[in-house]
């Protein structure tokens, strides 16, 4: 029997069958994703236990940070035009 990435010839004990695609490896190749799996995106669905998606919910509160960032610029509105008037009257004087 040979691995069927590098052509290596092993014994009944150290070959290994993928699961996901049937394949027969040597023990360096038996994972999916050291003999490119067909089914690799199956196997990491598996391989990754207790790791979900988290959804991300819309905040309720949002709506509400909206005017304050608002005021924000507001505020940094003001104060870069009260300090070009400053900057203008150091000019004119
Ligand atoms: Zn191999
Ligand atoms: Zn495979």
């Amino acid at each position: 029997m040979n691995c069927e990435i590098c052509g290596e010839e092993i014994s009944g004990a150290a070959a290994f069958t993928c699961n996901y695609c049937g394949g027969v490896f040597c023990p360096k190749h038996r994972l999916p994703f050291n003999h490119a799996c067909k089914n690799l995106a199956e196997w990491k669905e598996s391989g990754v236990p207790g790791k979900k998606k988290v959804r991300l919910t819309k905040k309720a509160s949002v709506s509400a940070d909206v005017p304050v960032y608002l005021k924000k610029e507001v505020l940094i509105g003001v104060v870069l035009v009260i300090t070009l008037l400053i900057l203008l009257f150091a000019f004119i004087l």
